[in-house]
């Protein structure tokens, strides 16, 4: 057997490690047991370094000593400073792909010295060159760089490569939102056009929640705007409060001692509806429509001729995204992958073609 190439989803907010197992990708558990990795690295007091869920957790208490979505500025020649010391951007990324390196090889039990990353499509050349160089830093021959729509397009199986057709990957992730219009001809899947706000995702939703719920904090007579510490309360509750929406109608937020009103603790309670979830997000979800208009524009195509509109990212989970697509393109998007690990499970599948884990067949080379 050939030694494991894994594929690797290197996010702005999470990143994943996938592996062939037999025919089918299949995610890697981190060190805690998580499927996704929060995109963090972080120095303790002692210099160590941490990623993920560990560096995450110091982001309040060590801002200073804690960096997230480095992905924003890879390719730059922008430094990272973290506690004493400047890091270029692939050095950052270098960690969070060493930690999923050693990751993969707990759990498959033997060394991991190649991968298959993935990068949005829009990356330029210096952009890709960092990536790769930041899997060098991590001890990983980046075998390949992959752009994300065509992984996910890949997990979704679009693989009928007898057909020539167009397919619409939509990615509306932590902090970017990406849309890319691929085009399947002769066993190649190439991306005809992209389009996105790079400043539009989960992160905007939460600070939409959080700030409903400060104003429900003001109410009770609690001023919390120079508070840090209970505005980060707010943020964890908001985004927890969100993900539990996509799946329930309703949901009740409780944050114990969020504040001190005439010397005495006071507790936020409060229920949140479905209904205003998306009040607060209507308008930020409705935006996206623009950037798919633009796509579907520079490829020259309509809507009606999108063969599959494929979802990619934690929050395309959010079921007003699916409404709005099913109305815009008169179909329901394609079901049958968890959106937020289709990128790192395409790019095990790239993995596998090229270690030979699984026969090319008619999938997409
Ligand atoms: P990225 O590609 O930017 O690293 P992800 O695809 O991992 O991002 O998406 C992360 C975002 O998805 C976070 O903002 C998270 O809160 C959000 N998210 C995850 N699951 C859900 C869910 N079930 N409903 C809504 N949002 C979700
Ligand atoms: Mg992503």
């Amino acid at each position: 057997m050939p030694p494991p190439v894994v594929g690797i989803d290197l996010g702005t907010t999470h990143s994943l490690v996938a592996v062939m197992k037999g025919e089918r990708p299949e995610l890697i558990p981190n060190r805690f047991g998580k499927r996704l990795t929060p995109s963090v690295v972080g120095i303790d007091k002692n210099g160590q370094v941490h990623v993920g869920e560990s560096a995450k957790n110091q982001l309040v208490s060590a801002p200073d000593r804690t960096v997230m979505e480095v992905k924003r500025i890879m390719g730059s020649s922008q430094k990272v400073s973290l506690g004493d010391r400047s890091y270029t951007p692939q050095e950052i990324s270098g960690f969070v792909l060493k930690a999923l390196k050693e990751d993969a090889e707990r759990a498959l039990g033997e060394k991991v010295v190649e991968a298959v990353v993935t990068v949005p499509a829009y990356f330029t050349d210096a952009q890709r060159q960092a990536t790769k160089d930041a899997g060098a830093l991590a001890g990983l021959k980046v075998e390949r760089i992959l752009n994300e729509p065509t992984a996910a397009a890949l997990a979704y199986g679009i693989d009928h490569l007898d057909k020539e057709q167009f397919v619409l990957v939509y990615d509306l992730g932590g902090g970017t939102f990406d849309v890319s219009v691929l085009e399947m001809f002769e066993g190649v899947l190439d991306v005809k056009a992209s389009a996105g706000n790079n400043h539009l995702g989960g992160a905007d939703f939460d600070q939409a929640i959080a700030e409903w719920l400060m104003q429900a904090a003001e109410a009770l007579g609690l001023e919390l705007r120079n508070d840090a510490k209970a505005k980060a309360r707010l943020k964890v509750a908001a985004e927890a409060a969100k993900i539990e929406l996509s799946s329930v109608m309703e949901t009740h937020i409780n944050i114990p001692f969020l504040g001190v009103k005439d010397g005495e603790p006071v507790s936020l309670e409060i229920d949140l509806p479905r209904e205003t979830l998306e009040k607060l997000l209507g308008r930020h979800l409705e935006s996206t429509l623009k950037p798919i208009e633009t796509a579907l524009k520079d490829a020259k195509l309509e809507k009606a001729t999108v063969a599959e509109v494929i979802l990619v990212g934690g929050s395309s989970r959010i079921p007003m995204v699916h409404q709005l697509l099913e109305k815009f393109f008169g179909k329901a998007p394609r079901g049958g992958v968890h959106p937020d690990e289709a990128v790192a499970l395409g790019a095990a599948i790239q993995a596998g073609l090229k270690s030979g884990a699984i026969k090319s067949g008619n999938s997409i080379m």
